[in-house]
C-alpha cells in the first residue's frame, strides 16, 4: 500500500522541510498550502526532482468546508491519507495578555486547535490501522510564553490534550498519534511575530547555545511517523535545544 501524507502547512518553513523528507523516503506528499501557491509548488517540484511524487493543495485548515474539499481533491488523485501532519501554525505580535483581543485570540484557535481537529476527524474517515498522526506543538506549551504571544502557547497546549486524549481513542485501533515540540527554529514564523531576528537574540540563552532547524524537526517528525516508533503513541518530542 503507498504512504499518502498529508503535511498541513507543508509549503514553508518545518512543514516544507517535512515535506521534502518524507518525499525522500517515499511517500505520496500532499503539501497543503493557505495562500502561498508559489511556495507549495517549489516544494513539490523538488520532491519529484528527487523522484518522489506530490501534490500541493490549498485549503485554509480552519475551515471545515476547505478541509473536506482538500481531503476529496487528495483521494480522488493520490488515495486515502495514511499519514498525517498537522503543522499549520500561526502566531501574532508579541504582546501581553491586555493587548490581545479576543479576535485574535479566536483566531489562532481557530487556526492551530480547530484546524488539527478538523484535519484529524477528516483523516480518520479513512486511516488504516497501520496509520499515524503527528501535531505539531510548540514548547510554548509547556513555557506559557509569558509577554510574547499567551494566546498561542494556549492553543498548543489545547493541541496537546487532543493528541494525548486521540492516541488513547485510536490505539486499540493501531493507529499512533504522537507530538513534537518545537522550539527556537530558525523559519518566517518569527516575523508574524514582530520579531525576525528573535532565534538569534534568544541563542544564547537556549542551553546547545544556538536555534533549531526546520530540518532538525522534520526528522523527528518522520520518526514518529514511521515503524521504527511502531511501539511510541501519546508521547512527545520536545526539540528545543535544552529548553
Ligand atoms: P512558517 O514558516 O510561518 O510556515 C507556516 C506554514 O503554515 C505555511 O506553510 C503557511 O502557509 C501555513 N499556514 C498558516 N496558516 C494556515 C492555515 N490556516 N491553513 C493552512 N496552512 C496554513 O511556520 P513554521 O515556523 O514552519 O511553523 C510550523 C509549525 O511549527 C507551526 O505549527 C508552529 O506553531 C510550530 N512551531 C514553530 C516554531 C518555530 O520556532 N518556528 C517553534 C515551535 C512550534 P501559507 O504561507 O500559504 O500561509
Amino acid at each position: 500500500m503507498n504512504k499518502i501524507v498529508l503535511v498541513t502547512g507543508g509549503s514553508r518553513g518545518i512543514g516544507a522541510a517535512t515535506s521534502r523528507l518524507l518525499g525522500l523516503q517515499g511517500y505520496w506528499v500532499c503539501v497543503n498550502y493557505r495562500q502561498d501557491r508559489a511556495s507549495a509548488e517549489k516544494v513539490v517540484t523538488d520532491i519529484e526532482a528527487q523522484g518522489g511524487r506530490a501534490l500541493a493543495v490549498q485549503a485554509d485548515v480552519a475551515i471545515e468546508e476547505q478541509v473536506k474539499s482538500m481531503f476529496d481533491v487528495i483521494t480522488k488523485t493520490f488515495g486515502s491519507v495514511t499519514h498525517l501532519v498537522n503543522n499549520a501554525g500561526i502566531l501574532f505580535t508579541q504582546s501581553r495578555l491586555s493587548d490581545i483581543s479576543v479576535e485574535r485570540f479566536n483566531q489562532v484557535l481557530q487556526t492551530n486547535v480547530i484546524g488539527c481537529f478538523l484535519c484529524c476527524k477528516e483523516a480518520l474517515k479513512s486511516m488504516p490501522e497501520s496509520g499515524a498522526i503527528v501535531n505539531v506543538s510548540s514548547a510554548a506549551s509547556r513555557t506559557g510564553a509569558p509577554n510574547e504571544y499567551i494566546d498561542y502557547a494556549a492553543s498548543k497546549g489545547a493541541m496537546d490534550s487532543l493528541t494525548k486524549g486521540l492516541s488513547m481513542e485510536l490505539a486499540a485501533q493501531g493507529i499512533r498519534v504522537n507530538g513534537v515540540r518545537p522550539g527556537f527554529i530558525d523559519t518566517e514564523m518569527h516575523k508574524d511575530g514582530g520579531e525576525p531576528n528573535r532565534v538569534k537574540r534568544l541563542a544564547s540563552k537556549i542551553p546547545l547555545q544556538r536555534g533549531g532547524t526546520p530540518e532538525e524537526v522534520a526528522q523527528s517528525i518522520a520518526w514518529l511517523l514511521s515503524d521504527e516508533a511502531s511501539f511510541v503513541t501519546g508521547s512527545f518530542i520536545d526539540i528545543a535545544g535544552g529548553v
